[in-house]
């Protein structure tokens, strides 16, 4: 008899142009492809919150949505009376993450990490809803409900976008999130940080040419996520979008430039960044819950807006679950990998929300050599320089749980033998209490010793505790009050 499951590997068809569609079997939750299909996913759910029409763009928006970040997604109709509706909230907890790619929450980060590895191209399509109304005399405000969020935010920003732009030698997009400060009808003020756009910028300025920009608002929570993979320069993070979606993402050319950008998306802003040019953009309300300063920044003017002909615009509250949780899962992503190949017995980490899911890193080995979470740590240091603390701890405590972390560091570890400091490193620039990004880095070692004797760290326990219905117990527990039981 034929082996039948090595029959069906090798009977699977394939087209011309699909071979690395990914084949996960008939009952495998397929990821979440469009915007619109996660929004029907929500609702479905009991996840999003509908609000009243004509809430205020200015603050009131921003506020109602932090009060349900992380428990609601919300949509706001005809919000400050504009006709684009605006949603926020739509990834802010973990869980929902992993519903979207399809797999269980344990799974997230590594298939993160596997799409990050292995991108899929895209396939450009010649028509698409994103470019179904065409708007070339631009003014910004008038276009697009752009909300203003912190109390000290300099204005209304743009914090959802998709920055494309294209390495001007070798022709590859990159994509990337900025904060984009509405300046004028047709210009933003940008922060570009140190990475691919800058580069591309910097190589386009150097011979006074402007570089081509589109910024796609309006997309679905897979792309988001790829935009923000720790990946190599020329890595199109389009392409980490399609191996997330485990299908190539459609794209379709801007109207003014060559740039790609994604053809089911809702809205996309076409320009260029200016040559020579830097305003004033800031202060803005960041991930560590303080202001980005004000200062003087790079400037995109627009060309062209083009939208769906029921367009629906993203915003991400600055400093808010969704903020965090985009730029955490890719590093959390990244750091597991990078312990993992020199220390194949780290099993997890998670980057905190109380420390802003940047700076405090919680790692879960499997100890098996006294001093080995010291080397974890600087390893930790070494693979993102927003890694400030670094604490260690064993595979019997849950890393996603501060309160059993901070146990571990309470009942294992002695700070005259397992803290290690490492003072003036790079850190991050908005942590104010560093000078300029400069401060000190911190790891605590909360693991047990290998030596202890075997009742010494033994963790308490009550037999049959896990198995108890508690549930079922309410419900069958009748009316009876204390009195009746206490008189017998
Ligand atoms: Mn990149």
């Amino acid at each position: 008899m034929l082996h039948l499951a090595a029959m069906t590997k090798h009977d699977i068809p394939t087209k011309p142009g699909c071979s690395r569609d990914r084949n996960i079997g008939d009952n495998a939750p397929q990821p979440v492809r469009a915007l619109r299909d996660w929004l029907d996913h929500l609702a479905a759910r009991d996840r999003l919150t509908v609000l009243k029409p004509g809430v205020d763009l200015r603050f009131a928006l921003a506020a109602i949505a932090k009060r349900l970040d992380g428990r609601r997604a919300t949509l706001f109709p005809k919000p400050g009376g504009h006709p684009i509706p605006v949603v926020s909230g739509l990834i802010s907890d973990r869980g929902w993450m992993a519903e979207a790619m399809g797999v269980e929450p344990g799974e997230l980060l590594a298939r993160f990490q596997e799409a990050a590895l292995d991108p899929v191209p895209w396939q450009e399509v010649t028509s698409a809803p994103v470019q179904e109304i065409v708007h070339r005399k631009v003014d910004l405000a008038q276009l697009l409900p752009l909300p203003t969020h912190n109390e000290h935010d300099s204005g209304p920003y743009i914090t959802a976008g998709l920055m494309i732009v294209r390495n001007p030698r070798t022709g590859k997009q990159n994509v990337s999130i900025h904060r984009c400060q509405l300046s004028g009808p047709n210009r933003l003020g940008v922060l570009l940080l140190p990475r691919h756009a800058h580069l591309f910028f910097e190589m386009a300025e150097q011979r006074g040419a402007p570089l081509e920009a589109a910024i796609v608002v309006g997309i679905d929570p897979l792309t988001l996520l790829a935009s923000q993979a720790i990946a190599p320069v020329d890595v199109d993070e389009l392409e980490i979008a399609g191996a997330l979606h485990r299908r190539p993402l459609p794209v379709v050319k801007c109207l003014t430039s060559e740039l790609r950008v994604p053809a089911e998306a809702e809205i996309v802003i076409e320009g260029r960044f200016l040559p020579g040019v830097r305003e004033p953009e800031g202060p803005f309300g960041e991930f560590p819950q303080y202001y980005g300063e004000r200062g003087d920044r790079h400037v995109m003017e627009v060309d062209v807006v083009t939208h769906r002909r029921d367009a629906i615009f993203h915003t991400v509250g600055g400093g808010g679950l969704e903020h965090l949780l985009l730029g955490a899962i890719p590093r959390e992503a990244t750091l597991l990998a990078h312990l993992k190949r020199t220390f194949p017995n780290v099993i997890d980490v998670h980057l905190s929300p109380g420390g802003t899911m940047r700076y405090h890193l919680y790692v879960q080995i499997k100890k098996r050599q006294e001093g080995e979470a010291k080397n974890i740590m600087m390893g930790a240091f070494a693979g993102s320089f927003d890694v400030k603390h670094v604490i260690v701890v064993d595979d019997d405590v849950d890393i996603h749980n501060p309160t059993e972390v901070e146990w571990a560091v309470a009942t294992r570890f002695q700070a005259d033998r397992d803290l290690l400091v490492v003072p003036e490193s790079q850190g991050s620039k908005l942590d104010p209490s560093t000078r300029d990004g400069v401060g000190a880095k911190m790891g605590l070692d909360a693991t047990k010793p290998l030596s202890a004797g075997e009742m010494v760290f033994k963790r308490i326990r009550v037999p049959g505790e896990e198995n108890v219905d508690v549930e079922r117990l309410l419900a069958e527990t009748g009316g009876s009050s204390w009195r009746d039981v206490v008189k017998g």
